[in-house]
């Protein structure tokens, strides 16, 4: 992509309205704009974030077993009067009345509506176990929307709902969403710890958050420092059983403070570590919750008619964008991890009215592309120093700068963006460096 073409309105200046690093950023790096409160237009490389995040969430549902549908945002409200949440889901439900008076929502999960099609179509524990997940916009009319997408009113959420004929079932689905969970932060570059959690207006028995550390989270965390030696890329073969491993992520203390009681703590103050975080997950084992007032049963083995075991897994993926860049910036801007780096090389043409130098860029340019590497490729003629600014603010993982003054040497200039080493080359080693 050229910069001369791309759609990127970055801004010199701090918003002030703008309270965290992650929001000022995906305003200033040109990723976002505010509509309403809590309410945001994805412009192009804010899209290709939330894209690729997206796209990692989904490889490992569908590695985990579960399977991709799409729901509507907008909900009949007569299924949330079934399951009884219509009146308990309070002020966050955005309430709408269709031109024939009917009551309608705009979804802010959606179980009533997957059990409604659950127990439309299975009948038989023959069908079971399944994991339906769909990756869709949300809307909670929160109280205080802040903090750019971290929590806004409209909002990215991947849910997954599993469905079991046993408890023992249902345990398995969700020890499968569990480590789906870990491998799914670790690839995303954040180290994200379980913590067990109060169960809320969706109820249950069964529940953790997946917590990522940042100054700016809105919970207060309290956890064992032995969550350090964990490693959460868990390999397991297909039907393995993982109860193990959830049981290795478990048995350390980590809580919030919504359940964190300081006279009652297992782990002695030299252990427990505390800090704040940002809730990026939920997963939920809930049983017959939803199944039993909705009626959402199966004939078992015996010929009996019982109410399915279910769980709910949520990702907040537009959250996700801003968790990431909480944790992973410096004073000059984003720091991408490769994995959703909107792109991995910006290579800049510091003389754009230099024919050698724009030659130079230009083929650099067409070989990286051609071998299948994103750049963005500054050819405009601002100047170097400003150049070098917003590469540094959009936080792309390499930066390639090229100039006459190199060329004469016969070398290009790569920037490693985390580290900040620089390393002079020549454009075929710089090539198969980024390659
Ligand atoms: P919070 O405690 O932050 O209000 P929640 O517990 O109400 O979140 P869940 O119902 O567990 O949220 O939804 C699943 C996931 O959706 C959360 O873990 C979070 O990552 C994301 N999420 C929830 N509310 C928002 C929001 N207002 N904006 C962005 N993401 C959200
Ligand atoms: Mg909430
Ligand atoms: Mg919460
Ligand atoms: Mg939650």
């Amino acid at each position: 992509m050229r910069s001369s073409r791309y759609f990127l309105p970055t801004l010199k200046e701090t918003p002030a309205d703008a309270q965290i690093a992650s929001h000022r950023l995906m305003l200033r790096a040109g990723m976002i704009r505010q509509g309403a409160a809590g309410i945001y237009s994805w412009l192009p490389m804010g899209l290709k974030v939330l894209r690729k995040i997206e796209q990692i969430v989904r490889e490992e549902q569908d590695a985990a077993g579960a399977q991709e549908v799409l729901m509507p945002t907008i909900q009949a409200a007569d299924l949330w009067v079934e399951s009884g949440r219509y009146d308990d889901y309070g002020d966050e439900m955005l309430r709408i009345e269709d031109r024939h008076g009917r009551k309608m929502l705009y979804g802010p999960t959606n179980e009533e509506m997957i059990t409604d099609i659950f127990r439309k179509e299975i009948k038989s524990y023959r069908d079971l176990p399944k994991n339906l997940y769909h990756i869709q916009w949300k809307f909670r009319d929160e109280r205080r929307p802040r903090f750019g997408v971290m929590r806004g009113r409209e909002f990215l959420m991947k849910d997954a709902y599993s469905f079991d004929l046993t408890a023992e079932d249902g345990q398995k689905s969700y020890n499968a969403m569990f480590v789906a969970y870990l491998r799914t932060f670790a690839r995303l570059g954040l180290k994200a710890i379980p913590m067990r959690a109060d169960t809320g207006p969706i109820g249950g028995d069964l529940s953790h958050e997946f917590i990522v550390l940042a100054e700016t989270g809105e919970s207060e965390v309290f956890f064992d420092k032995a969550f350090d030696g964990l490693d959460p890329m868990v390999e397991a073969a297909a039907g393995a059983d993982l109860q193990p491993i959830v049981d290795e992520w478990t048995s350390h203390y980590a809580a919030t403070d919504e359940i964190h009681d300081a006279d009652n703590c297992p782990v002695d103050a030299g252990n427990l570590i505390t800090g704040r975080g940002i809730e990026v997950g939920h997963i939920f084992f809930f049983g017959e919750k939803y199944s039993k007032p909705m009626n959402a049963t199966v004939q078992g083995p015996d010929g009996d008619t019982v109410p399915v075991q279910m769980g709910s897994y949520g990702v907040g993926v537009s959250r996700l964008v801003g968790a990431i860049i909480e944790a992973c910036h410096d004073e000059n801007g984003i720091v991408w991890p490769e994995a959703v780096a909107p792109f991995k090389v910006g290579l800049m043409n510091l003389r754009a009215k230099d024919e050698e130098c724009t030659a130079a860029c230009d083929k650099l340019y067409q070989q990286l592309t051609a071998a299948g590497i994103e750049v963005l490729y500054d050819d405009t003629d601002t100047g170097a120093g400003a150049k070098f600014a917003n590469m540094d603010l959009i936080g792309l993982p390499y930066q390639l700068a090229v100039g006459p003054r190199g060329l004469k040497n016969g070398v290009v200039e790569v920037k490693d963006r985390k580290s900040g080493e620089k390393l002079e080359l020549t454009p075929e080693e710089a090539i198969a460096k980024l390659t």
